[in-house]
């Protein structure tokens, strides 16, 4: 027990010979700089997530607040039906479940998944 116990005191001493007190002094410093990037990444994190969600949350980058997310309104217009694409066989009830599923997944991975999940791949007409 006694030799396990040396052991163990010269580890320690082989630390504290590395660093010099001067070093602890920086170390302090260091610390507290750590503390604060550590805060800064857990507001972030926190407003990403409220970003996938699709709500609204505070840019760390910009510190603008971006409005929630919300179901555009169905888009009208020739555009759309002379293009064949049936946006208005999709009523806004069924938009509102996909817009709540969507962003239920909170996770721009998850969300991404979620869109190819969804989307039909089909061979562009060529003239
Ligand atoms: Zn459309």
């Amino acid at each position: 027990m006694a030799v396990s116990n040396t052991k163990q005191v010269i580890r320690g001493s082989d630390k504290g010979e590395k660093s010099f007190p001067e070093d602890y002094t920086v170390e302090g410093v260091e610390k507290e700089g750590v503390q604060r990037k550590k805060a800064r990444v857990n507001t972030r994190k926190e407003e990403k997530k409220k970003k996938d969600l699709g709500q609204e949350y505070t840019s760390t980058k910009t510190k603008k607040t971006m409005p929630a997310k919300c179901v555009k309104p169905m888009c009208k217009g020739t555009a759309c039906t002379k293009q064949q694409k049936l946006c208005e066989s999709i009523s806004d009830e069924q938009r509102q479940v996909i817009f709540e599923s969507f962003h239920a997944e909170g996770d721009l991975q998850l969300q991404r998944e979620f869109l190819v999940r969804h989307i039909k791949s089909c061979e562009k007409k060529r003239s």
